[in-house]
């Protein structure tokens, strides 16, 4: 099942798209374009759009002519109580099995357009406009939505793939300093496992990276999408190979949950780790190691992990991923040379302990 879906590329000057094709979707990516042409991509009538109220009061006027139904902004809103709300609000709409969700915003808008879109009425078309760095280099391709349950993320969702995603760069320029690092955090290990271009691009025009240059951000959002998309590919289920996306994430979902650090600095916390683990495990070169940890720095990621050691064991056990008392680690034996080894849990705990600060 897995092998019938494919991939194809259309470069035109600054415009690439990338479409994934499954046996029952074909999903667009597009990037570098304007997020305004959306309108041509949509129906004529029987659209509804999704955004949250940092969205609407930045870009709402330039939306296309269709009601909204707005969130509040953040992971909260990521629950089953807004999913019924909103499908209130469809309902009161009078739309119908033919209607069309449009979500603008970032990861929490996309994922609950997603879910919403799959469920309603057994399933309505949708597609997005992708709006952080985040949800652009990551969220929004591979066509997993959903909301936490409780402390658990991500627990309740479908796979489906989006009708089409937009990621207009320009967008990125009004995202808050802290969301624009935390979108970085995800991009920096989408290089490390999949892409070393990304990582030489983020060393050689750090400059440009801060000031959010349209121009690079779309080259590097286009080699994450094509890489995420490459191995959704191969793996649209999450059986296998879609586990390398995991790399840094076992600390990651733990220390996020904990103390609502933003996901891509626990994920580059994570990385630190399990880039450490690969060292001392006698898998991955110093030099290796020390680029990585060298531009993680550049880009103000804490290099020292303050956590209770004692605290991530109950918060790692409480994490999806544990299975049984074997856990699939992710591993780096190099660049784009992920390795996924199933080890005890409690190796994992064991060298998290050791290596937090507060120990
Ligand atoms: P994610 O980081 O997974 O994309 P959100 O959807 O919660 O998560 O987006 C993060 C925050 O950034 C939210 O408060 C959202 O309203 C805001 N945001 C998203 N995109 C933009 C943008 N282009 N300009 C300004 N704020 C944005
Ligand atoms: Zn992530």
């Amino acid at each position: 099942m897995t092998d019938s879906i494919t991939l194809t590329t259309y470069q035109k000057s600054n415009l690439e798209k990338i479409i994934i094709s499954t046996p029952d979707s074909v999903s667009g990516i597009v990037i570098g374009g304007r997020w305004e042409a959306v309108v041509r991509l949509l129906p004529a009538s029987n659209v509804i759009i999704v955004t949250d109220t940092n969205i609407s009061g930045i870009y709402g006027k330039r939306f296309p002519r269709f009601p909204v139904l707005k969130i509040r902004p953040g992971e909260d809103s990521k629950r089953l109580k807004t999913i019924e709300s909103l499908a209130g609000k469809l309902l009161n709409s009078g739309i119908d099995r033919s209607g069309f969700l449009l979500g603008i915003g970032g990861g929490v808008v996309c994922d609950i357009t997603g879910f919403l879109a799959s469920v309603f009425m057994r399933g309505i078309r949708f597609g997005y406009v992708s709006t952080s760095l985040l949800s652009q280099v990551d969220a929004s391709t591979g066509g997993k939505n959903g909301v936490n349950l409780g402390e658990t993320k991500n627990v309740i969702g479908t796979f489906r793939q989006p009708e089409f995603v937009i990621c207009d760069t320009t967008m990125l320029r009004t995202l808050p300093d802290d969301e624009y690092s935390s979108g970085l955090g995800e991009l920096i290990k989408t290089g490390i496992i999949g892409d070393r271009s990304i990582i030489e691009i983020l060393e050689d025009n750090y400059a440009d990276v801060l000031k959010r240059n349209r121009d690079i951000l779309s080259v590097l959002v286009a080699k994450a999408v094509r890489y995420k998309a490459s191995v959704v590919a191969k793996d649209e289920k999450e059986s296998g190979l879609r586990r390398v996306l995991n790399f840094g994430h076992t600390f990651g979902h733990a220390v996020e949950l904990h103390d609502g650090v933003k996901h891509g600095f626990a994920v580059a916390s994570g990385m630190m780790l399990a880039a450490t683990f690969s060292r001392n495990k006698g898998l991955l070169r110093d030099d290796d190691f020390n680029r990585i940890m060298h531009l993680l720095k550049r880009y103000n990621f804490p290099t020292e992990i303050n956590m209770d050691p004692a605290k991530i064991e109950s918060l790692i056990l409480h994490d999806k991923k544990k299975a049984g008392s074997d856990i699939n680690f992710v591993f780096i034996k190099g660049f784009e040379k992920p390795l996924i080894k199933k080890i005890p849990l409690q190796e994992v705990i064991d060298f998290y302990r050791q290596n937090l600060k507060g120990n």
